[in-house]
């Protein structure tokens, strides 16, 4: 078997020990003769991974009864209109703090639904860094302030998010959600596409405070409504039960390995070195984000030409590195190295960048 390191920004990589399970029971799931992916979401064995994910995602976290978890479809993109949708009341503003292009795209969807004021912008530079506390300005009565944690293209992540007094707060934390602790209570509604640190596309996470549920709008179409999947734990039309059965496994992978201070152990050491790879590169290779803004998820850098950087994917894919070329929007170099990705993957990546400027530089 022909194996890479998969720097894939999304759909990304997926712990190996995750896969080979799945491997395992993919044509007899539990001795009944079928796979996951062919059984009712009504039969008891979907009903125990459904609810199990639920159970593992809220422990991880911390988190009682007073906060739900559902999996849903339509990807993080159907989120930035489901969130307004619901919480966004007519003559209500929601405050956007946009630090790249997912930010960017939230707050426009938003404002096709009402006003959707942004509050502070780092497009000025280049998304390149996290505002400062008084480059935000909030409105009063905010409906809710939304922000995308870490910003999966310019490689930017909150390292402590910005204090927003009592006005609710919701993230997009498609790209770094269970990479490391923090205090989901200050959050009244958490979404991710699964496909970068929680497992294959498919499934969207929504994790949302039982008491802001109970304020959604009771307008919008069904499938459109919080209120409808959380009534119906998930299963109020077909879900996607490969998806969940997926993200369950890499829940289990997550507890086994530390939890979420285990990931932030191992993702500081693996960000640590491909950062230390820029930064004694003698400027051969320039980091996008500002220091105390590199996200520890989506590492983004330039090299001297666009010729340097397209040798640069050419023999990366060559020497068994495949996906490190940035997106399309912004060129340049991205790794992205979540939770799935090994020490030993950036060490690899590290070591190749190390050579590549001494040959090129
Ligand atoms: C990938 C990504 C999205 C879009 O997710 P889809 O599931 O493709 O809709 C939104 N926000 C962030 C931060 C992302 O990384």
């Amino acid at each position: 078997m022909s194996q890479v390191y998969n720097f894939n920004a999304g759909p990304a990589i997926l712990p190996q020990p995750v896969l080979e399970h799945a491997r395992q029971e993919l044509l007899d799931y539990q001795g009944r003769g079928m796979s996951i992916m062919e059984m009712s979401h009504r039969s008891k064995e979907y009903e125990a991974i459904n609810s199990g994910a639920e159970a593992t995602f809220k422990r991880l976290l911390g988190l009682g009864d007073d906060y739900r978890v559902l999996f849903l479809q339509g990807g993080a993109s159907t989120q930035f209109a489901m969130v307004p949708l619901n919480f966004l009341p007519p003559g209500g503003a929601a405050d956007f703090i946009v630090t790249g292009a997912w930010g960017e795209k939230a707050q426009e969807e938003a404002a096709k639904l009402g006003r959707a004021p942004i509050a502070a912008s780092t497009k000025d530079s280049n998304y390149s860094r996290n505002p400062r506390t008084d480059e935000i300005t909030l409105s009063d009565d905010a409906a809710y302030v939304h922000l995308t944690s870490n910003e999966t293209i310019q490689g930017v992540q909150f390292a402590q998010f910005p204090d927003v007094g009592d006005r609710p707060l919701i993230a997009d934390m498609s790209s770094d959600i269970l990479s490391r602790p923090f205090d989901a209570h200050k959050f009244v509604l958490i979404y991710a596409g699964a496909q970068k640190n929680l497992g294959p596309s498919g499934v969207t996470v929504v994790l949302i405070r039982q008491s802001w549920l109970d304020t959604a709008a009771k307008t919008p179409p069904t499938m459109l409504r919080y209120s409808t999947h959380a009534k119906n734990n998930s299963l109020y039309n077909t879900p996607p039960v490969f998806g969940v059965y997926m993200l369950n496994l890499v829940l289990d992978w997550i507890e086994e390995n530390g939890g979420l201070e285990g990931m932030a152990v191992r993702n500081e050491q693996k960000a640590a070195l491909i950062y230390s790879a820029i930064d004694h590169s003698n400027g051969f290779y320039r980091g996008h984000a500002a220091t105390p803004d590199r996200s520890r998820m989506n590492v983004t850098f330039r090299l001297p030409s666009e010729a340097l950087e397209k040798q640069f994917v050419a023999e990366s894919t060559a020497a068994h590195m495949v996906g490190l070329g940035g997106h399309r929007s912004v060129g340049g170099i991205r790794a992205s190295i979540y939770n799935a990705m090994t020490l030993e993957g950036c060490q690899a990546l590290a070591s190749f960048m190390g050579e590549f400027a001494r040959k090129n530089g």
